[in-house]
């Protein structure tokens, strides 16, 4: 064998190792246990992947590439070391557009380069090129959206046909580029169509839809990269990619589904819009003490916690679980509910409890738990809000309607802790909170949950 033939072989045999990290990772994160070893697999997939690039015979820009290599790790550990866990969709908006830019770039940089190539190799790149570019527009505006620097929706009249004619444009410029056109301006004007796309299907989309637009720009990210791993003929971006997009699919089928909307409601029309979310509630909302609620729960069969995103900004799970022990000690059966789409990512509240160290036996999905409510003597949400909302069951003009909900109102007590009238996500009104058997014990998460541990503690 030439040392040409080792050298291709090592290549090879280094991106199937890649792939398999990827994949072993990615398993490893299906269950809580072993998710943070998954991140490291995949971490080491990717480091692989990244420093056998040196090894190729053609590759000779080396302070290029140990640059861009140096400043992409630099600003990806910087980041990932001060990101809130709140801010974690933005992040995952941000790198995920990265990914499509990059899988664009390599389209765009191996079509301007000309030469002669198959018809696959051609389609494979423009695909690549048109989906990357979109994923990486609409990311960005996604990020923009979640970030609060974009706070419009920009909705409009004929959006859908503005972007149809658009996409029917770039299709046709598309077929040009494939037929052999190497003309730069061509493959500029596709581009930048492509851009465009990616900026006027995500504007008008709601600030709540985001999380499942990212998920979406996820998985086109995901077959961006396996089509451009066709063109540069790289097992590792192929088999990443692949995985990469199924994933993303799966994820954004999940979130649609934990929401009641279909893909296509998400993408073209609008959650929380104005004609929704004037959902009238009559009654008032009951105020309590600390001290009645934790007598309450001291002397209580069951209680169930349904944690929601404000459990997350107040960094109240460790609160919560030294609360949930004590009440165990005294014989109380406690459970967590936990709703699909609680807080601001797929599995945040699974995250935090297990970072706050609750038995993963102790925590029960939406569908597991929901009619255990009915012989619960307390549920307390925790800066829970839309997830628990009734009027999803029962309001057919509510921007939630249809979406399943945590049970709470079938407790026989509700207590509800919030720090003030704030709205949840979708920004409509609570029905839950005004309910005979609700009471809400206002404050912020982290100090109720120990108003309430001194309450339990003093009995
Ligand atoms: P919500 O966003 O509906 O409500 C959170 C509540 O927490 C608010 O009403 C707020 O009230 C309260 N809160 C905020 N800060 C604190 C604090 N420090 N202490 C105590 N309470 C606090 O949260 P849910 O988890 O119920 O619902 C998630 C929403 O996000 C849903 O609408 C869902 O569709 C949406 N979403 C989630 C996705 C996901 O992947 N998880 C994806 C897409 C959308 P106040 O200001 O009065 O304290």
């Amino acid at each position: 064998m030439s040392g040409g033939d080792t050298v291709n072989l090592l290549i090879q045999v280094s991106y199937y190792a890649a792939a398999f990290l990827f994949i072993m990772g990615l398993k490893r994160m299906s269950s809580p246990v072993t998710a943070a070893s998954g991140i490291k697999w995949a971490g080491i997939g990717m480091l692989v992947a990244t420093l056998i690039t040196f090894a190729y015979p053609d590759m000779h820009n080396y302070a290029l590439m140990t640059t861009a290599i140096f400043i992409g790790g630099v600003l990806a550990w910087w980041t990932g070391k001060r990101v809130a866990m709140t801010d974690m969709p933005q992040m995952i908006a941000l790198y995920n557009g990265m990914g499509g830019g990059a899988a664009g770039a390599i389209s765009g940089v191996e079509l301007l380069g000309g030469g002669e190539h198959s018809l696959v190799f051609m389609v494979l790149a423009v695909l690549g090129g048109v989906i990357g570019s979109i994923s990486f527009s609409g990311s960005m505006i996604a990020f923009g959206k979640l970030q609060g620097l974009i706070r419009k929706d920009f909705r409009f009249k004929g959006q859908n046909i503005l972007n149809v004619t658009i996409l029917a444009v770039i299709a046709v410029l598309g077929m040009v580029v494939i037929g052999g056109d190497g003309n730069p301006n061509t493959i500029a004007l596709f581009f930048a169509l492509a851009l465009v796309l990616g900026v006027t299907m995500t504007l008008p989309i709601g600030g709540a839809d985001m999380p499942v637009v990212i998920s979406l720009y996820n998985a086109l990210t995901g077959l961006a990269v396996a089509f451009e791993g066709f063109v540069l003929e790289n097992a590792a971006m192929i088999i990443a990619g692949t995985v990469v997009g199924s994933a993303g699919t799966l994820l954004t089928q999940l979130m649609a589904k934990a929401m009641n909307r279909s893909l296509a409601n998400v993408l073209f029309s609008g959650f929380g819009d104005s004609e929704g979310g004037t959902t009238e509630v009559s009654g008032s909302m009951k105020p309590i003490e600390a001290t009645d609620v934790g007598v309450m729960m001291a002397f209580a069969q069951k209680v169930i916690i349904v944690p929601g995103y404000g459990m997350a900004v107040a960094q109240a799970q460790h609160k919560v679980w030294e609360l949930s022990r004590l009440l165990i000690d005294r014989g109380v059966d406690v459970k967590f509910a936990i709703h699909p789409v609680a807080g601001r990512m797929p599995g945040h509240m699974n995250v935090l409890l297990a970072e706050a160290g609750v038995p993963y036996d102790r925590i029960y999905d939406a569908d597991e738990i929901n009619a255990e409510f009915e012989t619960t003597d307390v549920a307390l949400v925790i800066g829970a809000n839309d997830v628990v909302n009734p009027v999803a069951r029962t309001d057919k003009s509510s921007p939630i309607y249809g979406m399943p909900i945590l049970d709470a109102d079938k407790a026989h007590n509700c207590i509800v802790i919030k720090r003030g009238q704030g709205a949840g996500f979708s920004g409509i009104e609570n029905a839950l909170f005004f309910l005979d058997n609700t009471r809400m014990l206002y404050g912020d998460g982290q100090a109720m949950a120990s108003e309430l541990i001194s309450a339990v503690k003093e009995m």
